[in-house]
C-alpha cells in the first residue's frame, strides 16, 4: 500500500507555517508525495522540506497553478550514480524534470537526493548555485513549478480583448497579424513575453560569468525557472538582480 500525504492549505497548516489568510484564496493548490519505497522518518523530512517551499510560494503563482501537483522519486542515472554531497562537481545529471503542459503534473525528482533524507539530518552548505543541500532540493520543485506556473500564465484583461479582435480580423483578412501570432503565443509562457525576453540573461551571453547557474542561458523558459529559484530562496536576489526582481 503506498503511503500518500497531501498538503493542503488548510487552517492546520496555516497555524503551523503561519501562512496568512492572503493565501486563503489558493487552497486549491496542493502538493503530494508518494512514494512507497521511503521510509516514514525519510518521508516526513521530505514533508518538511516541501512544507517550507509552499510557505515560501508567492499566492498568485499558487492560485495560477492551482489543483494538485504530485512529487516522486525516480532513478536517473543507470550507470552514473549522482553522489548529491558533490553536486557541485559531478558534472551533468538530470536532477528533475516535469510535463508543463499535463493537467495533473508530476514532479519527478532525481532518487539521488534521497540520500539527504536517510541519514542525519545535517545541513550541508555547497559551493555553487543554492546555499545548501536542502535549499537545493526546494530548488527544483520550484524550479519545476516554475515551468508549470508558466505553462498555465493567462492574458492580462488588455491582451485577451485584443486577443478578440484577432480573431474578428482573421474572418476578415488571410494576412497574418505579427501581434496576433504574439498573443496567440502568450497563452502558454510567462517567458515569451518580449518584456521578459529584453530582461533574459539567454540574450545576454557576456554576462554568463556571472551567472549563479549557467543553466539559465540555456533558453527563456529555463532562465524563467532559474530566476524563480533565486527570486524566492535567495533574499539577495532584489539588490543583484533588481530588474527581474520588478517582473
Ligand atoms: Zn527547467
Amino acid at each position: 500500500m503506498s503511503k500518500m500525504w497531501s498538503l493542503k492549505l488548510t487552517l492546520t497548516v496555516a497555524t503551523t507555517l503561519t501562512i496568512s489568510a492572503i493565501r486563503a484564496n489558493t487552497d486549491n493548490f496542493s502538493i503530494s508525495f508518494n512514494s512507497p519505497e521511503v521510509s516514514p522518518h525519510a518521508a516526513e523530512r521530505i514533508k518538511s522540506q516541501i512544507k517550507v517551499v509552499v510557505s515560501k510560494l508567492p499566492p498568485k503563482m499558487m492560485g495560477r497553478i492551482g489543483g494538485n501537483i504530485s512529487i516522486q522519486f525516480k532513478k536517473m542515472d543507470e550507470k552514473n550514480q549522482l553522489d548529491v554531497y558533490n553536486i557541485c562537481e559531478a558534472g551533468p545529471h538530470i536532477l528533475a524534470y516535469t510535463r508543463p503542459l499535463s493537467s495533473h503534473p508530476t514532479i519527478v525528482i532525481n532518487d539521488a537526493f534521497l540520500a539527504l533524507f536517510n541519514g542525519f539530518d545535517t545541513v550541508s552548505p555547497i559551493p555553487c548555485s543554492h546555499k545548501d543541500l536542502y535549499q537545493k532540493f526546494q530548488s527544483l520543485i520550484i524550479h519545476e513549478l516554475s515551468h508549470i506556473y508558466e505553462a498555465r500564465a493567462p492574458l492580462t484583461e488588455s491582451e485577451k480583448s485584443e486577443l478578440q479582435n484577432c480573431q474578428i480580423f482573421r474572418q476578415e483578412s488571410t494576412m497574418p497579424d505579427p501581434r496576433c501570432e504574439y498573443l496567440q503565443s502568450l497563452n502558454r509562457f510567462v517567458s515569451s513575453r518580449i518584456s521578459f525576453q529584453k530582461l533574459s540573461r539567454a540574450r545576454k551571453n557576456a554576462l554568463s560569468t556571472r551567472s549563479p547557474d549557467p543553466y539559465e542561458l540555456r533558453s527563456p523558459e529555463e532562465n524563467f525557472a532559474v530566476n524563480m529559484e533565486y527570486f524566492i530562496l535567495d533574499p539577495e536576489f532584489r539588490c543583484r538582480r533588481p530588474a527581474y526582481y520588478k517582473f
